[in-house]
């Protein structure tokens, strides 16, 4: 009997995992196939550190292709366009793939659209895409040659607050080692309701030790805050006030890819896959989503429109469960794997420079029975200790190592 084919569309952190997951719990007796737009695997959470040049590319990439080869998982880099679920196939911009499951692990991209001014070639950078981290360093190196203000934000309908907490931290660090801390004004403006919400509701001790980080570093805030439009050295919010700034970094709200809009019933209306706790999409039982891609119900509503953070560990987790039941589905098994997103383990190290906190919880979402932040320089030890970790790990394969 021929194999059964899994395609999984998109090669970083859901991808990666899955691809290689899948052909682990069926000891290679399957024909795994990793179609991606990226040729690399990026780790995005060292993003922060590249416009500062304490990373370039090279240091947080690797090329996909000799990984997944050296595991008998064939790679295509191209780009999915299309997915026809009663044919079983999808269409890229390198030819058609058959499949009997497909994983969709296509992340996000930036929903600049949600207040003019931001994007490429518009008035404030962002660092959640390479590309977009190479443009945020040239324009901190014409910043140092002219300095100014400064202001960092994460806006409505932003999700990915550790990186915008980060970015502000790590800049407020530079300053100082540029010797322009005292004369520059860094203000932080949010969409999060109070300050240490992080999109998840917040943890205990949160918004008072981060209050007590920006006091110690003459940091201004805002919370609550929308973005209105980004001007040229001036941001407008929602209600009317104006921050004037020399260099200002935006994170934006993620929506899932475009062509995936298309499958009719298969997202939500920004793009993410509804799925079950399986990661199953709630169509089709051999469609599956993980990561950024699949959607994850928000449990509150703000004043401001929050996002739900999706970070590596769950992503990790999401493509485990996926590729459990893939497994499972292929030897005609009952599937094992369930877990809801809001009920994985919330692990996560912030870096503020030389400094940090980390953050533990039993759950991402609450209600949680524990929940801590530990800040110290200990904090960003350990992030330059897991970069190193994961792109090991990563680079080589190991998927089911923690
Ligand atoms: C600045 C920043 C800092 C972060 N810091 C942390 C952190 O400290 N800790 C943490 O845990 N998480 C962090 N995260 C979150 C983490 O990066 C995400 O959880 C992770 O990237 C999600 O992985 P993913 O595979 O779902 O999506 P992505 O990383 O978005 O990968 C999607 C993949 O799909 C491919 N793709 C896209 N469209 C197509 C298509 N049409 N066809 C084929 N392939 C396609 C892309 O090329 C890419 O390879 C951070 C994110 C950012 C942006």
């Amino acid at each position: 009997m021929s194999k059964k084919r899994v395609v999984v569309l998109g090669g970083n952190f859901g991808g990666l995992t899955a691809g290689l997951a899948v052909s682990h719990e069926l000891h290679k007796d399957v024909d795994v196939t990793v179609v991606s737009l990226s040729d690399k695997f990026v780790f995005n959470p060292s993003l922060i550190w590249l416009p500062f040049g304490k990373r370039s590319p090279s240091d947080l990439t690797f090329s996909l292709a000799p990984t997944f080869e050296s595991h008998g998982i064939n790679f295509v880099h191209g780009e999915a366009k299309g997915i026809d679920p009663s044919a079983k196939k999808v269409s890229t911009s390198v030819g058609e793939f058959d499949y009997d499951y497909l994983v969709i692990a296509t992340g996000y991209r930036n929903n600049f659209a949600i207040a003019p001014g931001l994007g490429p070639g518009g008035n404030a950078f962002t660092i959640t895409t390479l590309e977009d981290a190479i443009q945020a360093r040239e324009g901190w190196r014409r910043f140092l040659d002219k300095p100014g203000d400064v202001v960092i934000a994460a806006s409505q309908e932003a999700g990915c607050f550790g990186a915008a907490y980060e970015y502000l931290f790590n800049v407020s660090y530079r300053l100082r080692k540029a010797g322009l801390k005292k004369q520059v004004k860094l203000t932080f403006v949010s969409s999060e309701p109070f300050l240490g919400h992080f999109g998840v509701g917040g943890l205990p001790h949160g918004e008072s030790l981060i209050k007590m980080f920006l006091k110690k570093e003459n940091i201004s805030y805002l919370v609550n805050s929308s973005i209105d439009h980004v001007d040229e050295g001036r941001m407008v919010l929602a209600g009317g006030e104006a921050l004037d700034f020399a260099y200002s970094m935006v994170i934006p709200p993620f929506v899932g890819q475009d062509f995936l809009h298309d499958i009719p019933g298969l997202t939500d209306a920004k793009g993410y896959v509804k799925v079950r706790d399986t990661y199953q999409s709630e169509l089709y039982d051999d469609i599956y989503a993980v990561g950024i891609a699949a959607q994850v119900p928000s449990p509150w509503q703000t004043a401001v429109a929050v996002g739900i953070p999706k970070t590596g560990f769950p992503t990790e987790r999401m493509a485990h469960v996926a590729a459990r039941n893939i497994a499972s589905q292929i030897k005609g098994e009952p599937l094992k794997a369930h877990e809801l997103f809001g009920d994985m383990p919330a692990v996560c190290v912030m870096d503020a420079g030389n400094n940090g906190v980390i953050l533990l919880a039993d759950k991402m979402l609450p209600p949680r029975e524990h929940g801590v932040l530990i800040p110290g320089p200990q904090a960003h030890a350990m992030k330059l200790a897991f970069e190193k970790y994961f792109m090991w790990k990563s680079r080589h394969g190991y998927v089911t190592l923690p």
